[in-house]
């Protein structure tokens, strides 16, 4: 932490404080012979911390069997972990809220705590001290704001919250996250709860995102800010960012825990005797981003069938593989002494079928082509979709003459074919570039020279009217 700031921080006299009854709490947490009984008693001292110890037992948010009529069957029935760690969590917001619960701070740090809360649920990690470690996330802002007062109003008007910490650390030298560690250090908090202050702004892991409480906290921040400033589906781009990030989490998970938030918001509004939700845009909001994410994912399943061997539209190869595939078959083919025949086909004047039909009739006419070619080739012949409305046939082991006597096959097949669309009815032609390798004393020296020659004769055939094949010429 910075030297200057830690001088202030230390002769400051009116920093946040734990009330005494969390002191109290805190010292029998580091009692090994800590007990129920004592810890009710504890409790009992505070009156108002009683009642809403009460309250929480019986809330849905710890869903019991049965119904704690006093303190002390409450306490019991929520054991003494989460009895210390739910009174803290209270004791600390009542305490430290003081006048000002319905600020964006609280409203900010009620929501992380619930976003902790329901994650360590969805993860299997104690959701009671992931309740506390959110809540304690920032508290490092009560700090600053307590030993400069002035300073850090001027920095009130910034409402991202990783644009406060930048300007925090610019302003002091260090910024809420070590502050807060600090302060929870002083109180004697325990470590893997302080450490939750530096956690929720640690720099992006350099490993696999993995979910542990730690980065749970880290996350929650963005959990909450979809709430505070829930007008906008870039905050829930942005927390579904963060949760792939920190914990690996898709998206789909990342708006069911949104929804679940929302819906417990009302619960934990009523514990907190706080009003952290000032807008029902959020539902509208949730509903977008669903939608938005049913879209994103077909989108990136598009991208994995591309990614892998196959063209989405048309079930021919696609690029990728044939990079490789034809890689190899030159390879084998000059070593052995094999002919290897390559074509290079494009639809004649297709743009016109899109111009005339639209898109979606030239999609259609490509699937078609593409159902008549794969019916007149081997299964030993590799069809390809180069790209657009260009195909590549690659004929392993097969001399020019026969690949040619295939490819015309395929010529008079397509143009006998009649499309239609709605009521419309065309008709579609292709020409063709034949060239070959090992074969009538024809060798290229590499793969890519072998596709040249196809492409040129292809050229020829375009230019020489269409609909029609031509073989390159053997040297
Ligand atoms: P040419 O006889 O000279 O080949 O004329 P052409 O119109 O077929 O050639 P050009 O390269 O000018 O146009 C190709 C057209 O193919 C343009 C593009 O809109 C269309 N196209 C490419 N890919 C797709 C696709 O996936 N779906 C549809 N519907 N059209 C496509
Ligand atoms: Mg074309
Ligand atoms: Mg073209």
């Amino acid at each position: 932490m910075n030297d200057a700031l830690l001088e202030r921080l230390r002769f400051c006299t009116v920093l946040p404080t734990l009330p005494s009854v969390a002191f109290r709490i805190i010292e029998l947490v580091n009692d090994p012979n800590i007990n129920l009984t004592q810890l009710a008693e504890c409790i009992a001292s505070d009156p108002a911390l009683s009642a809403k110890m009460l309250k929480v037992a019986n809330s849905p948010l710890y869903t019991t069997q049965r119904v704690a009529t006093n303190l002390r069957q409450a306490v019991n029935m929520m054991g003494t972990h989460a009895t210390v760690t739910v009174a803290l969590s209270f004791s600390l917001v009542r305490s430290l809220s003081g006048h000002e619960g319905n600020t964006l701070f609280w409203r900010r740090t009620i929501l992380a705590a619930l976003a902790c809360r329901l994650l360590g649920k969805h993860y299997g990690f104690n959701s009671d001290d992931l309740l506390l470690a959110g809540l304690l996330q920032d508290i490092g802002i009560l700090a600053l704001r307590s030993v400069a007062p002035d300073e850090y109003a001027e920095l009130q008007a910034i409402t991202d919250h990783e644009e406060l910490l930048k300007a925090e650390r610019n302003r002091f030298g260090s910024g809420h996250d070590e502050v807060g560690y600090w302060l929870l250090k002083r109180w004697g908090i325990p470590e893997h709860l302080s450490l939750a202050c530096i956690a929720s702004h640690a720099d992006t892991p350099g490993h696999e995102a993995q979910a542990t409480p730690l980065t749970c906290v880290a996350s929650s921040g963005y959990f909450a800010d979809v709430f505070l400033k829930g007008d906008h589906v870039m905050q829930i781009v942005a927390a579904s960012e963060s949760a792939a990030r920190w914990l690996g989490m898709d998206a789909c998970t990342t708006i069911a825990m949104l929804e679940n938030m929302r819906e417990k918001t009302q619960e934990f509004e009523a514990l907190f005797d706080m009003c952290v939700l000032q807008t029902d845009q959020v539902d509208a909001l949730l509903q977008e981003a669903k939608e938005l994410i049913t879209i994103a994912n077909l989108g990136r399943q598009r991208e994995l069938e591309e990614k892998t061997h196959r063209d989405v539209l048309t079930g021919a190869h696609n690029r990728r593989y044939f990079d490789e595939a034809f890689k190899h078959e030159f390879a084998v083919a000059s070593r052995q002494g094999w002919p290897l025949s390559v074509a290079f086909l494009d639809i004649d004047h297709f743009k016109q079928v899109n111009d005339t039909y639209g898109h979606a009739a030239g999609d259609k006419a490509l699937i078609a082509l593409s159902r008549i070619i794969a019916t007149q080739i081997r299964g030993s012949d590799i069809f390809v979709r180069y790209g657009g409305e260009e195909f590549v046939l690659l004929f392993p082991g097969t001399v020019a003459e026969e690949a040619l006597i295939v490819l015309n096959r395929i010529r008079q097949a397509v143009a006998s074919y009649c499309h239609t669309y709605d009521t419309a009815t065309f008709h579609l032609t292709i020409s063709a570039g034949l060239a070959f390798h090992m074969d009538e004393d024809m060798k290229h020296e590499t793969a890519e020279g072998l596709l040249r020659t196809a492409d040129n004769a292809l050229y020829t055939a375009k230019q020489n009217g269409r609909n029609q094949i031509i073989k390159s010429k053997a040297k």
